[in-house]
């Protein structure tokens, strides 16, 4: 496979750009046409932004498909014996597995057997609550091959969590493991399932997968084994599932955004718009050439991993690399030995991973095998300086481009990002928007700057195919939280600069831009200052209110050492303004161990603003917390400095 709408050059991306926002229905519809339909659309996009009703998008109206034959059935005559999955365990010892495209097909087919004999149905949510072993994959694609909804809930999550996204989409079924290896734990993964579905009514049915041989409770009429399902499998003489046909604007997924700034939203897919557009951004973002090992360290149960594990890179036909492990176990070289064993082209990964192996040293990386690589990603939240060279120079080895992919649950794909081998680089900037994409900068009073360099709110103004449709169950809170703040724009929630030359830099959450004595300032901006001190390994910065700057700058760091905290205070001031001046130099430096994180490891910045503020209750949901014990220890710390 090749890919005909594949940017090779930055005139074929400013053509591209062009087409897309002069023609955007002749431009999607030309990319669509490389794919697998059963009826072919009447229109290709209906769309309303602002009227009763909002969001309306629809996307290829009437056409009819179904995403696995896209990321399955169309590859097997061509590349049936290519690997599809390969699957590094989270023990370096144990053997690694890789399943071609036939043989994915066939697991996929098979699985979505045992869905149906369980009674699941077109429409049906389905929960999916398992570590990072193949069977997720498999599992979530035999679902979309008979056309039920999966939600997937990351294998980190409490109890509780998964009760509230259970009931929040009522699921009739829950596919997991008996437990998940992450690096030296072994969580156990079906009774935490167990102490969940005491709560939630609709479950009917629990499918275990064998994967740590962890004790379990299997209540009978409820719990079955995937195994003794797939054996029954065999004994109907293994059927060949086929896909049922989806309307383009049928349900793909439901995934629950990751809680950073609030309660979790329901964010829902649909099928064709959302395949192509992950499918497009995947081999243009990363340029993607026929054959290559592809890496992604994220976990599937974000949307990184939807969309840059699993849909884009398996509609494309790509070998996609799932890890099951930690980055820092058995040692913070982990990454780098995958690379080196399975000789990877392009690794895509987070800026709070890279931090996190950065403060390991250089040790880790000596003496690998990086001469594979060819392309790097990042993804997630603003990638500091710092990172972004020390990932450039020492991983890249200064010949990979690093793309960083701006994007979010709701957008479904890459919105802001370079295109590898293409876009010039500028670390700390997502660059340009993709083929589709149209940003807008607002202003304080609401209004759309005009001008190329603008500071400001970001929005959308036009739908792209990716797009969420809805969160689910409740429609009006979409248009309320996306839709209300900018009548007739797609409100991202994120504050950005754009430079003369359009490029994006993106600020962080809009609720994280500070008003210091009124001068605007991100909170990223500061952070990326006192970070380029050498002591310090991470900070996180929040506003407080300050009697006469209206808003005063608080910072939480972590340091690798701290001989002198007064000294190493003063040094990170002096830092502060000699990397941006004066105005952003914090009023108050406290130093923490840890930073409280959501599990995909973002900070929760809501908790530190009311710490800073003095508050020490009232912190919300905090059940995507990674550890809340982070919390009381940075509440001691706060309480022995006032
Ligand atoms: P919630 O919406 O529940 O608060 P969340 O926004 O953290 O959760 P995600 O959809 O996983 O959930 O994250 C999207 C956000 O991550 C973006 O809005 C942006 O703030 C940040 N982000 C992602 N990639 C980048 C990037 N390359 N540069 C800057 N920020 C990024
Ligand atoms: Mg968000």
């Amino acid at each position: 496979m090749s890919y005909p709408y594949q940017i090779r050059t930055f005139e074929d991306y400013q053509k591209a750009y062009q087409k897309s926002v002069e023609n955007p229905e002749e431009f999607w519809a030309e990319i669509a046409a490389h794919f697998t339909w059963h009826k072919k659309w009447d229109r290709v996009l209906e769309w309303d932004f602002k009227g009763p009703g909002a969001p309306i998008v629809k996307w290829f109206i009437n056409g009819k498909l179904n995403i696995t034959e896209n990321c399955l059935d169309r590859h097997l005559p061509f590349r049936g014996q290519q690997p599809a999955i390969i699957w590094e365990p989270n023990d370096p010892e144990e053997h690694y597995r890789v399943l071609t495209y036939q043989q994915l097909y066939d697991k996929v087919c098979q699985f979505a057997q045992v869905l149906k004999n369980n009674g699941v149905k077109k429409g049906d949510r389905v929960c999916i609550y398992m570590g990072m072993i193949p069977e997720l994959p498999i599992a979530m694609l035999a679902c979309a091959r008979i056309g039920a909804i999966h939600s997937v809930v990351f294998g980190g999550f409490s109890a509780q969590s998964i009760a509230d996204r259970i009931n929040d989409a009522q699921c009739s079924v829950v596919i997991t493991c008996d437990g998940a290896f992450r690096g030296n734990k072994d969580v156990p993964l079906k009774s935490i399932v167990d102490d969940a579905l005491v709560q939630c009514p609709t479950v009917k049915r629990v499918i275990v997968y064998t994967r740590t041989r962890t004790p379990v409770s299997m209540i009978k009429g409820r719990d079955v084994w995937w195994e003794d399902e797939l054996k029954i499998v065999e004994t109907q003489g293994n059927p060949k599932c086929p896909a049922e046909v989806m309307d383009a604007e049928d349900p793909l997924y439901i995934l629950y955004t990751s809680g950073s700034t609030g309660k979790p939203k329901g964010v829902l897919h649909t099928t064709a718009g959302y395949m192509i557009y992950t499918n497009y951004t995947f081999v243009n973002v990363f340029n993607y050439q026929p054959g290559e090992i592809y890496f992604c360290t994220a976990d599937i149960g974000w949307v990184t991993g939807h969309s840059y594990i699993l849909y884009g890179p398996l509609s494309a036909g790509a070998t996609t690399l799932m890890f099951e492990g930690i980055p820092t176990w058995p040692d913070a070289g982990r990454f780098w030995d995958i690379v080196g064993k399975h000789r990877v082209n392009i690794l895509y990964t987070a800026p709070t991973a890279i931090r996190s192996l950065m403060a390991h040293g250089l040790d880790f990386v000596k003496n690998k095998k990086l001469d594979t690589l060819r392309v790097l990603g990042s993804v997630g939240e603003p990638i500091n300086e710092e990172a972004w060279q020390w990932f450039y120079e020492h991983i890249g080895k200064k010949r990979c481009p690093i793309v960083d992919t701006w994007w979010q649950t709701e957008t479904g794909g890459i919105m802001i990002s370079p295109i590898a081998t293409v876009t010039p680089m500028r670390p700390s900037y997502a660059t340009l928007p993709l083929p589709g994409v149209q940003p807008a900068v607002m202003d304080e009073k609401g209004q759309e700057i005009p001008t190329t360099e603008a500071t400001g709110n970001l929005c959308i103004k036009f739908p792209w195919p990716g797009m969420f449709r809805t969160t689910w169950g409740d429609h009006e809170r979409c248009r309320k939280t996306y839709f209300d703040p900018y009548p007739g724009y797609y409100f991202t929630g994120d504050g950005c600069i754009r430079e003369k030359d359009g490029y994006y830099r993106i600020t962080g959450r809009v609720d994280d831009v500070l008003n210091v004595s009124g001068h605007r300032i991100g909170t990223a901006e500061i952070e990326n200052a006192i970070n380029m001190h050498s002591d310090v390994v991470e900070s996180a910065v929040v506003g407080f209110p300050h009697p006469i700057k209206g808003q005063g700058i608080y910072a939480f760091v972590i340091c690798t050492h701290l001989d002198d905290p007064e000294l190493t205070r003063k040094d990170i001031l002096e830092t502060v303004s000699r990397v941006i001046g004066p105005i952003a130099k914090p009023d108050k430096i406290q130093f923490v161990k840890n930073l409280p994180k959501t599990r995909s490891g973002k900070i929760m910045r809501r908790i530190l603003r009311k710490i800073a503020e003095g508050e020490m209750e009232n912190f919300g949901d905090t059940t995507s917390l990674l550890d809340p014990s982070v919390v009381e220890e940075i509440k001691q710390g706060r309480l022995a400095m006032s």
